[in-house]
């Protein structure tokens, strides 16, 4: 009943980095239902997540007490039932989970130093408590192993960008297709992973913009809105990329006076170019010459046009050389800095960017600054009372948890993330985690890297705590607690403070906004934008000139942050994958998420109304692989590759090429990462979840 609420609170979706804004409606502290508003991302709109998906944070599952592995526990793995944990965990106070925790990493940092211990902060928390964990690892343990999964999606886009244009955020909002003419969609299903942004896109089509659609796989949303589909052979983005360039620069298509003053390195990019001619790329990419020279006419041509990209360009062990390519081509178009034009990559989580901008990263502080440079290192210092930075950029994701399956790393602190489901062969993961001496886990559910934990610390769902999160629009949203934590669960930020004390740090927030107004010391980004400001108009976007603007959706219309305000032309190479299909694997592999679940599946599979439309794993293949399999859909297949072997029910799916199988990552029944290469892109260090070779049989 809708009238039947007693009250109503805006906040932002959990879900993706689109951030729609919601109103939160309660009755009795509980959440009754979810409608979209005015926010600047979404205009009122919600998908299905965003409007169904909330029930996940009232389940029956939530941790609502510290829990401590029993001293007669069973060995570690994922042998717990997390609605009857009992013989191997115990319900323990705040004050022993906190001191257990705590001791377990001081006596790790004691006996064999502080990089024994590392930390995986999440993208599913706030900037503050973003904040608030790297700091914990960097002053507490004196050194920069800290990530989040910001390096398993787009961490090699991050690199490109950082290198070519000097800043890791999209140069325009999504929102302004409505300006362009046309838009290139690459490596992304927004219909299924970013569906609000989506909605602009096919209006944008229906408009009569000119929208290209890039994937290997075949969409069902965005398809039939497309002027183009273009679905080239996976791992060949490169070669179409180049394709597309050399046709632009044959014949002389590109905005000379744009190149001229605002880029460098032209003329050797140019010289590379030459030799990626459409009909020698034809043959990687599998696009016909004449759409090749369709498409890059149009795009050249065009008054205002627009990239988006998604994983399926960044989770490559080329995932750096493909941005760098989607780089250059608007920079050779001057399709950057006016309205209409831009280059975004579609965030993933609902504050991959703001946990980014906020120092989650091993190898930069706040703000994207290096830990290398001394200048940096001295503000910090001042900043954090005194604290050495160490100048040493430290391990990524994929790295750390090597180093933990080495014996090296003796301790981990995860708040939020689920390396056990998302890790690249997660088998190798889990029997890191399993190695570990002391492992605490911050999360609101008993997740499946909760289960390899010496102590969890029952946190917060996002409606549930107060802080600010930034979208893909590098917009700064205000988070408004909506409801209390269940049983004695608490927010984030007053976790990792009280954890922090215990580790010897003099910290003394009282609350998320002190955090906020100490990350404006370090942050530029955050010029004009305040606390006050963000509670009263929900959003500003960064960066914003003066106090009472709502900040730029388009950036770099007078220039780059780089030296001499140039963007810069990187050529790439084709490089073909880290395993290509054989006679022993001759499949193509590739992973990804589904409209109804969301990453690892802790939220939504817990979302009754979502698991229900999509309760079981399910391997996507062409109608006609599945007859020559002798399969039915519906019926079983054994898929495997060099790093193990899982067994999952068949779908047909007419948008999966016939050589490739599409498997969603969200299910632990048939964990999709058991598959997948850690093999990993050289700048990113992002690995090839896009490209495995794999073995399909009849199970
Ligand atoms: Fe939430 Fe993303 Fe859906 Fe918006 S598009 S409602 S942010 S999941």
């Amino acid at each position: 009943d809708r009238a039947d609420i007693d009250r109503e609170v805006q906040s932002v979706c959990p879900f993706c980095g689109v951030g729609c804004q919601v109103s939160v409606k309660i009755k009795d502290d509980r959440v009754k239902y979810i409608e979209g508003i005015n926010g600047p991302a979404n205009e009122g709109r919600l998908c299905v997540k965003g409007r169904f998906g909330f029930d996940y944070i009232h389940n029956a599952q939530r941790l609502t007490v510290p829990l401590v592995r029993r001293e007669d526990a069973p060995a570690k793995g994922l042998n717990v039932d997390p609605a009857n944990p009992w013989t191997h965990f115990r319900e323990a106070t705040w004050d022993e989970a906190l001191d257990l925790a705590a001791r377990g990493l001081v006596d790790l940092r004691s006996f064999y130093g502080g990089k024994s211990v590392a930390g995986f902060g999440s993208a599913k928390c706030t900037n503050e408590e973003a904040y608030l964990f790297q700091k914990l690892i960097r002053q507490g343990f004196k050194h920069n192993n800290v990530d989040h999964c910001t390096r398993l999606c787009h961490a090699s886009s991050v690199a490109a960008l950082m290198e070519n244009v000097g800043s890791g955020a999209v140069t325009a909002s999504f929102n302004e297709i409505e300006n362009a003419d046309i838009a290139i969609v690459i490596g992304a299903n927004p219909t299924e992973n970013h569906p609000v942004a989506a909605t602009y896109f096919k209006q944008f089509a229906k408009r009569g913009g000119k929208l290209v659609v890039m994937d290997p796989r075949g969409q069902r949303g965005l398809q039939r809105h497309a002027w183009k589909e273009l679905r080239f052979r996976p791992g060949t983005d490169v070669a179409l990329l180049n394709a597309i360039m050399n046709v632009i620069v044959e014949e002389k298509l590109y905005d000379r006076q744009y190149i001229e003053g605002f880029t460098e390195g032209f003329f050797e990019f140019r010289d590379h170019i030459r030799a990626f001619t459409p009909e020698r790329m034809a043959e990687l990419c599998g696009i016909d010459p004449g759409t090749i020279r369709e498409v890059a006419r149009a795009y050249a041509d065009a008054r205002a046009g627009m990239i988006f990209w998604g994983m399926g360009v960044s989770q490559h062990i080329h995932g750096t050389d493909n941005a760098r390519c989607l780089i250059s081509l608007a920079l050779l178009c001057g399709h950057v800095g006016r309205p209409g034009t831009g280059l975004h990559p579609l965030r993933g989580q609902n504050n991959v960017q703001g946990a980014s901008d906020a120092g989650l990263i091993p190898q930069v502080m706040p703000d994207y600054q290096s830990v290398t440079d001394g200048e940096v290192r001295d503000l910090f210092r001042h900043i954090w009372r005194g604290t050495e930075i160490d100048a040493q950029p430290g391990l990524t994701v994929v790295e750390i948890m090597d180093r933990v399956y080495r014996g090296e790393i003796k301790g981990m602190y995860v708040l939020g993330e689920n390396p056990a489901m998302s890790d690249p062969d997660v088998e190798h993961a889990r029997k890191a985690l399993a190695h570990l001496d002391h492992l605490v886990v911050q999360d609101i559910f008993l997740t499946e890297t909760a289960m390899f934990a010496d102590v969890i610390l029952p946190a917060s769902a996002l409606p549930e705590k107060t802080g600010t999160t930034t979208n893909t629009n590098r917009q700064v949203q205000m988070i408004r607690r909506a409801v209390p934590t269940p049983g004695s669960a608490r927010e984030d930020w007053a976790i990792l403070v009280d954890l922090a004390r215990r580790i010897g740090l003099d910290w003394d927030y009282s609350h998320p906004r002190d955090v906020f107004a100490e990350m404006k010391m370090s942050m530029f980004s955050l010029h004009h934008i305040t606390w006050s400001r963000l509670e009263a108009e929900g959003a500003v976007t960064y960066p914003c000139k003066s106090p009472d603007e709502p900040g730029e959706a388009v950036v770099f219309g007078d220039g780059f942050p780089r030296r001499a305000g140039r963007a810069k032309f990187t050529p790439a190479r084709v490089t073909p994958p880290a395993e290509v299909p054989d006679d022993t694997f001759p499949m193509i592999l590739t992973t990804g998420r589904q409209l109804e679940h969301w990453h690892t599946g802790s939220m939504t599979r817990r979302a009754p109304v979502l698991d229900a439309v999509e309760p079981e794993a399910t391997a996507g293949m062409h109608p006609a692989t599945l007859r020559e399999l002798g399969v039915a859909p519906g019926g079983r297949v054994r898929l495997t590759t060099r790093r193990g072997s899982l067994e999952v029910m068949a779908r047909a799916d007419r948008n999966v090429a016939r050589d490739m199988v599409f498997l969603p990552f969200a299910f632990v029944e048939a964990a999709a990462n058991i598959l997948t290469n850690p093999a990993l892109d050289p700048f990113g260090k992002i690995p090839e979840f896009k490209y495995s070779a794999v073995r399909v049989e009849a199970a």
